[in-house]
């Protein structure tokens, strides 16, 4: 069975920008990126402005220039020490940045939620809409970066209360950033798969875990808690001291 196209997305999805180029994708087994790319998770971006070189075997990081001809035509040079100029391929320099918004619509059509997708914060937080869960309406959301240390700057575009459920992309939220009971958070990478060029989720798992939270004030056994395999249990609670919020740079 072949590697979920995922398990190399994840990593990728918690960096802040979630732009990858040709070189970072190298290692990738092979299938990855045109799983990705077949889904929206990955798209065509920016060319990058800074390259390593590899005509010299230095591996020096040249800064790059682009030189626009009358015909319209661009190409792309760096300075190399042994070889002076040397021309890059458009392709090496083109980056692919992260689309999340093929998740967003993927959950919002697989939850059939009522109501419009909004991205609350870009790229970080979104509210997709209520959807049938665990025997009630509840607001769906969805959140990335809730691990990071600017995690508390999104505490007030996040759902708060019993009802929300909240599908996270990335490390379990930090202590303090959310206001929602534990079994309301939902980590996407034990619930989401992408196989065959398409996503799939497992709901059940969701509608469990939504479950277990009703008996509130009961004990929960510790095999009850185990079989959860979809729980955040862990909310990240030692902060070193003087962390503090730092401000969100991919606001625009
Ligand atoms: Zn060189």
């Amino acid at each position: 069975m072949s590697p979920d196209p995922l398990d190399v997305f994840w990593p990728a999805a918690e960096v802040e920008a979630a732009a990858l180029t040709i070189d970072e994708m190298a290692s990738w087994p092979t299938g990855v990126f045109e799983a990705l790319t077949k889904v929206g998770l990955l798209r065509e971006g920016r060319t990058a402005s800074r390259v390593t070189c590899d005509a010299c075997g230095e591996s020096h990081v040249q800064e790059v220039t682009p030189v626009r001809y009358r015909d319209g035509t661009v190409r792309f040079f760096i300075r190399c020490p042994e070889h002076g100029r040397v021309e890059v391929d458009r392709s090496d320099l083109l980056q692919w940045s992260v689309d999340f918004k093929s998740i967003v619509q993927f959950l919002a059509a697989e939850l059939a939620t009522e109501g419009d997708v909004q991205e609350r914060v870009p790229r970080r937080v979104w509210q997709i809409g209520r959807a049938a869960l665990a025997g009630r309406s509840r607001p769906v959301w969805m959140g990335r970066g809730l691990s990071w240390p600017n995690a508390s700057t999104l505490s007030g575009f996040l759902p708060a209360g019993k009802s929300p459920v909240l599908l996270v992309l990335g490390g379990a939220p930090r202590a303090g950033v959310l206001s929602l009971p534990p079994d309301s958070v939902v980590s996407l990478g034990q619930v989401l798969t992408l196989s065959g060029g398409e996503f799939d989720l497992d709901r059940r798992a969701i509608e469990d875990q939504l479950s277990a939270s009703r008996g509130e004030g009961k004990q929960k056994s510790p095999v009850k808690r185990a079989s959860r395999a979809a729980a955040i249990d862990v909310l990240e609670s030692d902060l070193p001291p003087g962390v503090g919020p730092l401000p969100i740079t991919d606001l625009c």
